[in-house]
């Protein structure tokens, strides 16, 4: 009883969104080999997953997630589906929210996608880059908002909302369905560069904990701000926490009067950063605040250097994770009088990895040609990550060449 306790606390510490997944995978015997490992149950290796096996069906694929799946980002994203990279339109990189739109239709993913378009906000017209003049406040503007000083709107980008639950759920239903084999609970542990490459993995099956090792022909490691140890990646991506609360229901009167009833999501260019859109029943997800999440110098026994390098040690019910949300929660009742006395529902974070430069990595891993990389999107993944799943698949199976992106540097 106590453990039972003791373990739904562990898994309240990152707090509750206003989806859920609903979506398990079915139990079966953790493979000795597979010839593709996917490591990581987020948007990324789900999307590489389910693609791996659709164009190879006659290749094995398993996807190993250390907790449940939409552990990560993924499950506690915003869900705003962006254009480009947080980094710009990149050489080669194509039409992301077209080919997001088309994969979620191929897949069969009913994730409520809506593209209307992101509103862009800037506090009293104010640039983020200050050689960036054409920023100028729309006179127009839907949206008057009180976030030190008069927060407006500047311009309409590409874009829209997903239900991320809906997404975690509806990729992971395509890869199973394809073929691909998911195991939750599967953290990887190490990595042996060899041929075959071995993975070791930590299995958590009820109470029982086993320790496996799985001969790969290809990893794809679609770790995000995990296992940084793993993809090499300690000193490219920074992993930060940020964090999100959802309203209870507004009525439509309140949300015109928010400038919200387009349904058009918003992010600030300048700080302090806020983000948000509205969700379903009239309610409105904010999202705001990156906190350095953790002490490199950390022991693991002290939960360094563990699955999001100490990050998972935060309970958004207290300590810093707390003090940022109560911060937030201020923060919007002060935006707008229809928000004064609005009920606040959930409240949760969530790890990101932001890069250098805000360049995605994707390329092969310096200690091995058969292991692939896709992470770092920072905070800019939702449609990315998908739309880059299907690249990374494409790369593994030897169909297409990876990007030649500028090389993200080292932080
Ligand atoms: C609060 C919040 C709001 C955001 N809002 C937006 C937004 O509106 N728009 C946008 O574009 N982006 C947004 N982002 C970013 C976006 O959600 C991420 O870029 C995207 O989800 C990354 O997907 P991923 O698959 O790469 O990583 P993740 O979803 O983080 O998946 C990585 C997975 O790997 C697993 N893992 C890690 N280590 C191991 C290991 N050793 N063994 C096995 N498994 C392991 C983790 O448990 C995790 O499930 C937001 C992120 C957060 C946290």
């Amino acid at each position: 009883m106590k453990t039972r306790r003791k373990m739904m606390r562990r898994d309240e510490r990152w707090g509750k969104t206003p989806w859920r997944v609903e979506f398990r995978p079915r139990r079966s015997e953790t493979p000795e080999g597979a010839d593709f490992v996917v490591v990581g149950g987020g948007f990324a290796g789900l999307s590489a997953a389910a693609h791996l096996r659709r164009m190879a069906p006659e290749k094995s694929v398993v996807v190993l997630e250390a907790g449940s799946l939409g552990n990560g980002a993924s499950g506690r994203t915003g869900g705003m589906a962006l254009e480009d990279t947080a980094a710009g339109k990149l050489p080669g990189l194509g039409g992301v929210l077209a080919g997001y739109r088309k994969i979620l239709r191929e897949l069969g993913v009913k994730a409520e996608l809506s593209l209307p378009g992101v509103w862009e906000l800037s506090h009293g017209g104010r640039p983020l880059d200050e050689a960036d003049k054409k920023v100028r406040a729309m006179r127009n503007s839907p949206i008057v908002w009180n976030d030190s000083g008069e927060l407006r709107a500047v311009r309409k980008v590409r874009g829209g909302t997903v239900n991320p639950g809906k997404v975690v759920a509806g990729l992971a239903r395509a890869a199973e369905e394809a073929g691909a084999q998911i195991v939750e609970h599967a953290e990887v542990r190490e990595i042996e560069f060899t041929d075959p490459v071995r993975v070791r993995v930590r299995l958590r099956v009820g109470r029982n904990v086993q320790q496996k090792r799985i001969q790969a022909g290809n990893v794809l490691l679609a770790t995000n701000a995990g296992a940084r140890e793993l993809s090499g990646l300690e000193r490219v991506g920074e992993p930060k926490l940020t964090f999100a609360l959802a309203t209870g229901p507004l009525t439509r009167a309140q949300i015109a009067e928010l400038g919200l009833s387009s349904g058009q999501p918003f992010y600030t260019l300048d700080l302090p950063y806020l983000w948000g859109r509205l969700f379903a029943g009239n309610r409105i997800i904010f999202g705001s605040g990156l906190v350095p999440a953790f002490d490199e110098s950390l022991p693991r026994s002290a939960g360094g250097g563990k699955l999001w390098s100490g990050l998972e040690r935060f309970d958004a019910r207290k300590g810093e994770a707390a003090e940022r949300l109560r911060w937030l929660e201020k923060r919007v009742r002060e935006l707008h009088p229809a928000l004064k006395k609005v009920r606040i529902a959930h409240r949760w974070g969530g790890p990101i990895l932001i890069t250098k430069d805000f360049l995605p990595v994707f390329r092969r891993h310096a200690e091995s040609e058969r292991v692939l990389i896709l992470a770092g999107f920072s905070g800019h993944g939702v449609a990315l990550a998908v739309y880059l799943g299907r690249w990374a698949a494409e790369a593994m199976l030897g169909r297409r060449p990876l990007p030649h992106w500028p090389a993200a540097r080292r932080a």
